[in-house]
């Protein structure tokens, strides 16, 4: 049976580029980015840079991309990353970081997407003739599988300053880090700057079609730049691309609170019907997690439900559904989700 669409909370991936953007898209001024550059993808790598409070970006393809430059610049075979377990690096980009770099992850398990920093620091080695050297601690702010938890610029302080005690980089996942800069109310470089590098991605939240820039310093993003280049991501007139994405950061940013908001309407919704489902304190950005054991289905047996009747959302674990708010899900959406859902449940 299929049921026409109330709402797709399945990511907000799926949002579509803003009217503005299409036109943006459509009059970019550009030029061949692999001979004399090309003037918007540099006024896009500007204005992230300055937004995370560092020298230099670099724009990439996609975040999964951001990413593997990162550990290419950052990395060489056979040395250790420290990341916690569910990190997306680790469970949704392919490998890469082993299959492209030659790392080896080791992995924590975090607390709401933190790791235990003294936990952290016992885990760090010197290397020798017969361990791996620690050479990159990556966190991830705001962290996917924990449901959007958000790393506050507390936490990510004392993670650098650990770090820097060891003379180790941080590379900072932050694929949603400017939701967690509006969730905190602070601006996004004070949770970016004390990290080596930082990838935000554009094709998230900010509704852009494409994209995410890695930030560091000079020298760090030429050496990304090159590493783009051996993937392939050396793209010619990327300024159509790069359009969008100045629009994302310079105006799409402020909108992320309207998605918390609505995540916390949806999370509240179904509390109030079944409390045992939803764990209120875990919403702090635009995810809401519901657990699906105290049902006794799985996940996805209740998303093939949901979606039967309209409600499209994630299995991501094996017990636990992912509700994601996004520019596409309006309050009056959510408003005629809920019933919904809590019928099925
Ligand atoms: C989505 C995501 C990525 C990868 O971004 P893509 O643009 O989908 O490649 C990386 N890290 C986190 C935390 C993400 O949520």
């Amino acid at each position: 049976m299929s049921a026409s669409i109330i709402a797709d909370f399945r990511s907000d991936t799926i949002t579509q580029p803003t009217p503005e953007m299409r036109r943006a898209m459509a009059e970019a001024e550009v030029a061949d980015d692999g001979r004399e550059g090309d003037p918007t993808a540099r006024r896009l790598e500007r204005l992230a840079a300055s937004l995370t409070g560092h020298e230099a970006a670099l724009f990439c393809t996609s975040g999964t991309m951001g990413n593997l430059v990162a550990f290419m610049a950052h990395l060489r075979p056979g040395e250790e990353v420290i990341a916690e377990r569910d990190s997306h690096f680790l469970r949704f980009e392919a490998g890469g970081v082993t299959a492209v770099v030659g790392a080896v992850p080791r992995t924590l398990v975090g607390r709401a997407g933190r790791m235990d920093l003294e936990e952290l620091a016992r885990e760090i080695q010197a290397g020798s003739r017969h361990r791996p050297r620690t050479a990159l601690i990556v966190a991830e702010n705001t962290h996917n599988l924990a449901g959007g938890a958000v790393l506050d610029a507390a936490y990510m302080q004392e993670l650098s300053g650990l770090a820097a005690e060891h003379g180790l980089p941080v590379h900072l996942d932050g694929a949603r880090v400017c939701n967690a800069a509006v969730a905190l109310g602070v601006p996004v470089k004070e949770l970016t700057r004390g990290c080596a590098s930082v990838m935000i991605d554009l094709s998230k939240g900010l509704c852009a079609p494409y994209g995410s820039l890695l930030c560091g310093s000079e020298d760090f993003i030429a050496r990304a730049r090159h590493m783009r280049q051996r993937i392939g991501g050396g793209v010619r007139q990327i300024g159509h691309m790069a359009a969008c994405g100045i629009i994302a950061l310079e105006q799409m940013m402020d909108r992320l609170a309207d998605d918390h908001r609505n995540a916390r309407l949806l999370a509240e919704g179904i509390h109030e019907a079944r409390p045992e489902l939803v764990n209120l304190d875990q919403v702090q950005t635009n995810m809401v997690l519901l657990d699906t054991e105290p049902l006794g289905i799985t996940a996805a047996a209740l998303c093939e439900r949901l979606a039967s009747r309209g409600v499209h959302a994630l299995p991501m674990q094996p017990y636990i559904v992912r509700f994601v708010t996004h520019r596409d899900v309006t309050a009056e959406q959510i408003a005629a989700a809920v019933p919904v859902i809590v019928g099925v449940l």
